[in-house]
């Protein structure tokens, strides 16, 4: 399988030549980075720390993705939305794990679905797909005696609180229970609260150090309290997650796709 990554000098970008200069399977067929970077012109595997492997990176994406089975985009939104077109219009697979899209940008990856399978998650670990399946049956279920929290924990320079996968698991709980997140989430408590409502999902946001993400998911009842955790110690867990999803896009219909897809764990 031939596999571009655009965006390759970025901290997921070298983590995912890295990848797929390693994995038995596939090889990588192109990599790209935006216009102006000093990376441009520089060998691929040299940059990720791998050494040269000939392929040189890139400032136009088309001709790379046009190449390409699979294109792996890590990059930033305005980007994904382009890479999405481009690959829409080669009939190159896409697989996404950018965040902090605007509506217009995840409209994008409707529109590149009709033409191609885009898998596309804000969390591409295996282990984080399968805490949030966990989390979805068991606030199935259980009832709303048992009162939901998720603590999670990440380094000192992350810039927003709740994260993104602490949100994706309290929605998983909400789905499991059949309610709207939106009406339960309790992001914020300081001063007097009151006692705590039935039904609320409650967050705990914690910040230092190096953490690359801890989450935590609660089900505290009487008599006793389940615990769901996941700790990553390496943000090798996307990439590899990225490759496995890159592989299971071959032979797959037009349509989006997302890790509980590709881990069989889907409704
Ligand atoms: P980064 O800033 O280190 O890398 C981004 C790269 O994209 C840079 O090399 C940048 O030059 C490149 N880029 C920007 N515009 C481009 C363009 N037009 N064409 C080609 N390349 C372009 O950031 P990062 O830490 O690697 O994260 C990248 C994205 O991946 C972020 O949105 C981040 O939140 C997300 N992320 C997702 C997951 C997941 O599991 N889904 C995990 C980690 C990071």
């Amino acid at each position: 399988m031939k596999i571009a990554v655009v965006g390759s000098s970025g901290r997921m970008g070298q983590m995912l030549v890295r990848e797929v200069m390693s994995r038995e399977g596939c090889v990588l067929s192109g990599a790209t980075d935006r216009k102006g970077s000093d990376f441009i012109g520089r060998d691929a595997g040299e940059v990720a720390g791998l050494g040269a492997c000939g392929v040189i990176i890139q400032d136009d994406p088309a001709p790379v993705i046009a190449a390409a089975d699979v294109v792996i985009d890590f990059t930033r939104p305005e980007a994904t939305e382009e890479h999405l077109r481009l690959a829409a219009q080669a009939g190159c697979a896409f697989v996404g794990g950018t965040t902090g899209l605007n509506d217009a940008q995840k409209q994008a990856i409707e529109l590149a679905a009709r033409h191609i399978p885009v898998v596309f998650a804000a969390n591409m670990s295996v282990g984080v797909t399968l805490l949030s399946a966990l989390t979805k049956k068991i606030a199935q279920v259980l009832d709303d005696d048992y009162d939901i929290e998720i603590v999670e924990m990440h380094h000192r320079h992350k810039v927003d609180a709740p994260s993104g996968t602490a949100l994706l698991l309290g929605q998983s709980a909400a789905e499991g229970r059949n309610v709207v997140h939106d009406d339960v989430k309790q992001a914020v408590r300081d001063g007097h609260t009151g006692p705590r409502p039935k039904g609320e999902i409650g967050y705990a946001t914690l910040r230092g150090g190096d953490v690359i993400g801890d989450h935590t998911v609660i089900f505290a009842g009487e008599g006793e309290r389940i615990e769901v955790t996941h700790k990553a110690s390496s943000r090798h867990i996307y990439a590899s997650g990225a490759v496995r999803a890159a592989f299971w896009t071959k032979g797959r219909k037009n349509g989006v796709y997302d890790m509980a897809d590709v881990l069989g764990l889907g409704d």
